[in-house]
């Protein structure tokens, strides 16, 4: 673990207005500087970073926090890569900690056989005798040593046990190298998992090995073997290629998804380079969100078959929820990306990009076709119905529906009429959408004056219970909100922000910081807001006993059960502190 000192000192030391700075276009607004927000379209700027707080927040998506989160949203790493980066940059070296964290340390031999191997597999393949088939092979298929080099692609030797002793002569542990399944047990000795097989490295987003996918030179079947799921690496969570594009993603706003290894890197070679790959493994909802941090739109391009369409259906779904805009391209029957660059060169696929058809109309288009049209439309519209019900984000929501109508031409009524709101948009929206409302909206102007004066943070800890409060998200910053008190921290400072690691957590103590309380005394707006959402904690609590009452006698008749007079002398309670309702302490 990186001590909390020697974080805070990173932080201290980093200007957040050099690191945003150095990536956006920053515009000095009065106090602030402000810039087009990274995090969502728009024309005008709502993204604020305040030099004097060090923090920033997006008046337009609600995405704020300290120098740390900005980095691991706007570079999609994690907290310790993000800590690593700015250490790095002011020559203060963290490495010495990290190696005696906990949960690194587990992990590290993990990462160091796999990294060990991959070394290997491309030194084979670049370097030596047995590799020259396979670079044969590559080239034969349109790669070349760059890119071979760029993806640092390998060769597993024929043979038994090349890598197994290779490795043991160097020292790795045997059972980190099964572990991985680079490695079997076979007949009382070992021998390799990929053998005679060309090899691609899978990485994650900062570089590092997780995992390798092997590819046969021939026919022979199974055309490509992966390494299993293991402590540092998971399938579902991880896009090919995606550690090298981001950046061209980020950029263009706009991503290719295509299926394979081989689609990737001629992709690539053709000039494309905003292109991930997904490679085994049905698209994922991790993997869609992942692509969400950096892309706006994102192609299809799949396979022009009926897997591959069907495939590409999956993966759009996915794709919509995170409120993505997608265009399906529709390779010629038998063809897939590689094959058809290679046949036709870049212009003719950047001309199937421009031609590609929207979700929608690709799925209406389908509708059309062949015998039984209308039951096919019907079902099409209900699986459309059933995925937009599950978009995060009420507007898309609403955008979709009304293009949905407009392109199967049905009445908007009818399709909300079959719509049924998705089980997990419920608990989604909780903190996003309703972070609006009037009670959210009274909660953020307390805790905003609260943290003016400390005298006024402690009248709202006095007054005000975490119980009072319904959201998690509130709760969990009523925590924050107490403990700094309590620990003498500055309200909103740096330092405050430094203890907050959730990023939801984040968003909201930044939209707190930067909210300016109506003028007047700030004094009286404390009391009044206070008292207010007081009231509503305390109406909410009668609320819920008379349902409870109600619930009671519904079972069994009005009656005289130690619950229910319990529950009603509360109620008599809670509704004479209503009547009597004034504040503690000063
Ligand atoms: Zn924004």
């Amino acid at each position: 673990m990186i001590p909390e000192e020697k974080i805070n000192e990173i932080r201290d030391r980093s200007d957040i207005v050099d690191v945003i700075g150095s990536v956006l276009d920053l515009k000095k607004s009065g106090m602030n500087f402000k810039a087009l927000c990274p995090f969502h379209d728009e024309k005008t700027p709502s993204f604020v970073v305040s030099p004097d707080k060090q923090i920033y927040h997006c008046f337009g998506c609600g995405k704020g926090g300290n120098v740390f989160s900005f980095l691991m949203d706007y570079e999609g790493v994690s907290f310790i890569e993000a800590v690593r980066k700015l250490a790095a940059k002011l020559g203060i070296d963290i490495d010495l900690y990290l190696n005696k964290g906990k949960s690194s340390k587990r992990l590290d031999p993990f990462y160091s056989a796999l990294n060990y191997t991959g070394k290997y597999y491309k030194r084979i393949l670049l370097k030596t005798e047995s590799g020259k088939n396979a670079v044969e092979y590559l080239k034969r298929r349109g790669i070349d040593n760059s890119l071979m080099e760029d993806f640092n692609l390998g060769f597993a030797p024929p043979g038994w046990d090349n890598l197994y002793k290779r490795a043991a002569k160097d020292g790795l542990s045997k059972d980190i190298l099964l572990k991985l399944k680079l490695v079997m047990r076979s007949k009382g000795g070992y021998r390799d998992y990929f053998r005679n097989r060309i090899i691609y490295p899978i990485y994650t987003l900062t570089n590092r090995t997780v995992g390798f996918a092997g590819r046969v030179l021939d026919k022979s079947e199974p055309k490509y073997l992966n390494t299993s799921e293991s402590p540092v690496y998971s399938k579902g969570k991880i896009l090919y290629g995606l550690n090298k594009s981001k950046k061209f993603i980020r950029k263009s706003k706009t991503a290719l998804l295509v299926e394979g290894y081989m689609d990737l890197l001629m992709l690539w070679k053709a000039g494309f380079r905003n292109v991930c790959a997904v490679c085994g493994t049905s698209f994922t909802k991790e993997q869609a969100r992942l692509l969400a941090r950096y892309a706006k739109r994102v192609y299809i391009i799949n396979d022009g078959d009926r897997a591959g369409m069907l495939a590409a259906v999956r993966s759009a779904d996915q794709l919509l929820i995170e409120g993505l805009t997608i265009k399906i391209v529709v390779l010629p029957q038998g063809e897939d990306p590689d094959s058809y660059v290679n046949k036709n060169g870049a212009g003719a696929f950047r001309s199937l990009l421009n031609s590609a058809d929207d979700y929608f109309v690709y799925l209406s288009k389908i509708s059309r076709k062949g015998k039984e049209q209308r039951a096919r439309k019907s079902r099409i519209i209900k699986h459309l119905i059933d995925t937009v019900s599950h978009v995060r984000d009420r507007v898309d929501r609403n955008l979709y529906l009304q293009e949905i109508s407009d392109i199967f031409d049905i009445p908007i009524d009818d399709l909300r009429a079959g719509f049924k709101p998705g089980k997990r948009r419920k608990k989604k929206r909780e903190t996003k959408d309703s972070f609006d409302d009037k009670v959210a909206q009274n909660q953020k102007l307390l805790f905003s004056i609260g943290s003016k004066r400390e005298c006024f943070a402690k009248r709202i800890l006095d007054n005000l219970l975490e119980d009072d409060l319904k959201r998690e998200i509130f709760r969990k910053y009523y925590r924050c909100f107490q403990k700094a008190v309590k620990d003498g921290v500055e309200l909103n400072s740096a330092e405050f922000f430094g203890k907050i690691k959730d990023p939801e957590l984040s968003d909201l103590a930044a939209q707190i910081a930067f909210i300016q309380p109506p003028p007047g005394p700030a004094e009286k707006l404390l009391d009044d807001t206070l008292l207010w959402l007081k009231r509503r904690a305390l109406r909410r609590e009668m609320v819920m006993m008379k349902e409870r009452l109600d619930e009671l006698h519904s079972i069994s008749g009005a009656g005289n059960s130690a619950e229910e007079i319990e529950i009603a002398e509360a109620y008599r309670k809670i509704a004479r502190e209503l009547g009597k309702l004034g504040l503690q302490g000063g």
